[in-house]
């Protein structure tokens, strides 16, 4: 439910309807201070609404109930883009944010490499998984502890904050005091404990959509981490399954515009993991920032046939480099832009 104000309604008009809201009522509010009027957003049981009471309020016009099953997620309720920073660099705006990295971390050498690699090819962020959720258990599980070690080594050297996954509730402290964004992977897309531990962190969520979850799912989960007073949430296109088997995944580039219609969180697209071939990933990566997303995540690896995890899908660092170049002019084609990193500089 969500309160309109009149055109010119005092402060204290609406701190009066704030007030009787969050003390008779008790539900919480989120004020939308937009150019033209002031919108309240109600969230919590609004059967206890007794609807003439506020209608009877001064400076209140109407009364307008939300449509969608998330409210703090969806757009009619927070209608400006989110924008919020990670390092020195920040997502939502006009400004792409572009994360590259390895699937797993391997080795020192491997992290190193790759984290200079991509800053200079023009990445604002590096990935690469420390605890990694394989489909089978006999696959390699990623470092643990020592990866993170070696993802805190990488940001050290090259001022490129570190996206990494958190598989568990029970690991999100240990996580979060390495990561400067905590991935939330498309298996675990419905763990509700992680969502919520995850958004208590504070830090910035990549929240990855399940392979089968349909747009309202992936925003209810969302809404879990947004409920816990996180706004900072990337959702990330990383591909749904299908009955194609040409490609790992297939990109649901439809999901790019039909999220940014229903809500203001930014969209990055993972090109990597929904084609499965590092030879599809440039062209669809491209794609995605055609259909408006706000950012790419990319796997890179120095030397793809010797990764670990995914290396079918990893570009060679050249290849990324060609790929910023090319994101950068189909940016300046549809008003965004690719800002240069404003890292340290070791
Ligand atoms: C990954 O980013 O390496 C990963 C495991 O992604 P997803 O959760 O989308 O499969
Ligand atoms: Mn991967």
């Amino acid at each position: 439910m969500m309160i309109i104000m009149r055109h010119g309604a005092t402060p204290t008009q609406v701190q009066k309807v704030i007030q009787r809201v969050e003390e008779t009522y008790g539900l919480q509010t989120h004020v939308s201070q937009g150019k033209e009027r002031t919108v309240i957003g109600l969230v919590g049981d609004i059967r206890r609404i007794i609807p003439d009471q506020l209608l009877r309020m001064e400076g209140v016009e109407r009364l307008m109930p939300i449509s969608r099953p998330y409210k703090l997620a969806s757009r009619e309720f927070i209608p400006q883009d989110a924008s919020f920073t990670i390092g020195s660099a920040t997502v939502g705006g006009d400004g792409l944010f572009i994360i590259a990295g390895p699937c797993s971390v391997e080795s020192r050498s491997q992290m190193l490499e790759t984290a200079h690699a991509v800053k200079e090819a023009g990445a604002h962020a590096l990935r690469g998984g420390a605890f990694k959720p394989r489909t089978s258990p006999y696959s390699f599980q990623g470092l643990g502890e020592k990866g993170l070690e070696l993802l805190a080594e990488a940001r050290e050297a090259t001022g490129l904050p570190v996206v990494t996954e958190v598989m568990s509730p029970d690991l999100v402290p240990l996580v979060a005091s390495y990561a400067d964004v905590l991935q939330i992977g498309a298996r675990n897309m419905q763990n509700f404990a992680l969502l919520t531990a995850a958004g208590k962190s504070g830090l910035p969520i990549l929240l990855k959509r399940g392979p089968s979850a349909t747009l309202d799912e992936f925003l209810l989960a969302a809404e879990y981490i947004l409920s816990q007073g996180n706004r900072k949430v990337m959702l990330c296109e990383r591909g749904i399954r299908t009955f194609e088997t040409s490609t790992r995944n297939t990109t649901d580039i439809n999901a790019i515009p039909v999220l940014k219609s229903h809500t203001y969180l930014p969209v990055i697209l993972d090109p990597s993991h929904s084609t499965g071939h590092w030879e599809y990933v440039s062209a669809v990566a491209r794609a995605g920032i055609a259909a408006g997303a706000d950012g790419l995540i990319v796997e890179v690896h120095p030397h793809p046939e010797e990764a670990l995890s995914d290396g079918q899908q990893s570009l060679k660092p050249q290849r990324f480099a060609t790929l910023v170049k090319q994101v950068q002019q189909i940016a300046a084609a549809v008003g965004r832009r690719v800002p240069d990193f404003a890292g340290v500089t070791p």
